[in-house]
Order: structure tokens, then sequence, then C-alpha cells
């Protein structure tokens, strides 16, 4: 939802989960927003032209197939692992610059050049300046960070959080599993990105609460733009579709005919008391960080 809010701004283009490009345009598991198979967006395309101008005879093949943007874990196993995790934790850009000089595994490297490639390929095709990376993704987004620091690569984070219970009852209703697998699940992804994030620095990401974006829009969209250096939009509160090209994400995304901001509270009819029990008893730490009560 909040990307398509901040590409409801002239200065934004929105991409959801673009680390999943290369995948779900070679699988064709997932359409783009405009309904097109990734290989055939009339968008994608032309943002795919323009790789290909930038990089000046040097890709081969298609990049929507070939130019991953995605940290995959088979590039750094093992002791690599080890040390590349280590080395995000530790917060220190000196120790990620020699890592990334020295010992950093080739296919990570090549996924950060690859997306900061892809993003301006975006900001030509669309004349706008600002490209959101909504991947879901706790390491990519401190490679991300750090990468960026090295290259000054303008980069801004935006920590978008919701009451667990929400995200395990749409977890629950979307691939049927129980609740103690959802809760898990998202107890995890808290605690990685939470660990991303303070070695980033409480300084350097703004903390989005849903609920808030949903009951006390504006304010919450002024925030966020200051903090992106773009002005306001009132068109920020149209979730309008008709022009996305988003990767992956909500299905809701599709439902173009709806347009309205409305908060998903479905999960107080729908989880049983023993489901809240039971996601309180296994995310309820990390429940109560995000400042939420279970
Ligand atoms: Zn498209």
């Amino acid at each position: 939802m909040l990307d398509l809010m901040l590409g409801g701004s002239p200065f934004v283009t929105s991409l959801g989960e673009v680390h999943r490009l290369n995948s779900d345009a070679i699988l064709n598991t997932a359409p783009c927003t405009c309904g097109q198979p990734i290989l055939s967006c009339p968008f994608w395309n032309e943002v795919e032209e323009h790789v290909i101008a930038n990089q000046s005879g040097s890709v081969t093949g298609r990049p929507l197939e070939n130019m991953d943007m995605m940290i995959r874990k088979d590039d750094c196993r093992g002791l690599c692992n080890a040390l590349e995790r280590i080395v995000l934790l530790l917060g220190s850009q000196w120790i990620y610059e020699q890592w990334h000089r020295l010992l950093a595994p080739a296919g990570h490297k090549q996924a950060l050049v690859n997306s900061f490639i892809w993003y301006d390929a975006v900001r030509e095709t669309s004349g706008r300046p600002v490209v959101v990376d909504s991947s879901k993704d706790a390491r990519r987004l401190g490679l991300l960070y750090r990468h960026a620091q090295m290259t000054g690569a303008d980069i801004r984070l935006v920590f978008l959080v919701r009451d667990g219970r929400g995200v395990a009852a749409s977890a629950m209703r979307r691939e049927g599993i129980p609740m103690a697998t959802a809760a898990k699940q998202w107890a995890q992804v808290v605690r990685k990105t939470q660990l991303t994030l303070k070695s980033i620095g409480t300084d350097n990401y703004l903390t989005v609460k849903y609920e808030d974006l949903c009951t006390d829009t504006q304010n919450e969209l002024e925030r966020i733009c200051a903090h992106l250096g773009i002005p306001y939009n009132p068109q920020m509160q149209v979730l309008d579709k008709s022009n996305a090209h988003i990767i992956g994400g909500n299905p809701m995304r599709f439902r173009k005919a709806e347009t309205v901001i409305k908060r998903d509270e479905g999960w107080r009819k729908h989880l049983s008391a023993n489901e809240l029990r039971e996601f309180k008893d296994i995310a309820g730490t990390e429940a109560t960080l995000l400042g939420y009560t279970v």
C-alpha cells in the first residue's frame, strides 16, 4: 500500500519487491501490476532498453532475464555467510569496504551493482528522481545501505511496521499455515530487520506504523515525504494502480477499483482466542518492541 501511495507522487516510481524482477520474469509466476508478464510489460521493456544503452555493449542477452538484483544464499555459504553477517552487524563502514574489496562474494557484489543500474534506468525511463525498492530481505537492505555509503548514492530508509497479528492472519489465509508458523515467521523477519537497522543507526531511517498511515494518512505521508526530500502531494492518498508497474507484493495491487485507503483489521474477527494467545507466546516480545500491546 505504501508503494502505491508513494507512486502517486510525480517525483517517485515505486517498484515493489523489485529484487524478484528477474526470477519473476523468467518463471513468469507473477505478472507486473499492469497485468502483463514482466517480459512483455512496456514499462519494464523500456527500462531494459536504458539498461542496455547505459552498459554500452557489455550486456549479453536480456537484462530482464540475467541482471539479477537478488542476494542469493548460494553465493555465500558457511564461513562466508558468517563473516558477511558479522561485517553487517558491526555497523562499520570501513570494515564493510575492506570486506567488499577483499572477500565479498562476486554474486552479492554483482547484485548490488545491478540494483543501482536498474534504479538509474528506471529514473531515466520515468523522469522521476526517486525510486522505491520494497524488497523484503534484511541482509540486502544492510548491503545496499553500505554499498550506497561507499559509492555516494543517496539512499533513504523507511521501516514500515504493522501489528504482527494482522500480518500473521494474512499469512495464515494466503499460505494456509497455522498461527505458530505465521507468528514465528513474522517474529524472525522483525528480529532480522531490527538487527540490520540497529547496525545502520536510528538517525538513518524513519519508522512508520501501518495503522497510523491508514488513519492519519496526510500527517504520516508528510513525514515520509520530508524524510525523502520531496513535497507532499494529495494525489498520494489515492491508490492509483492504472500506471503502476510494481513487482510482487500484496494481491490488492491488482484490484484496480480499490483506490481508497482502508485499515485492514480483519484479524480481530478472524483470529480465535487460542490463536491470539499463541501469537503472544511466540512473538509477544517482538510485538512489544515495535510498540504493540498484545
Ligand atoms: Zn507493467
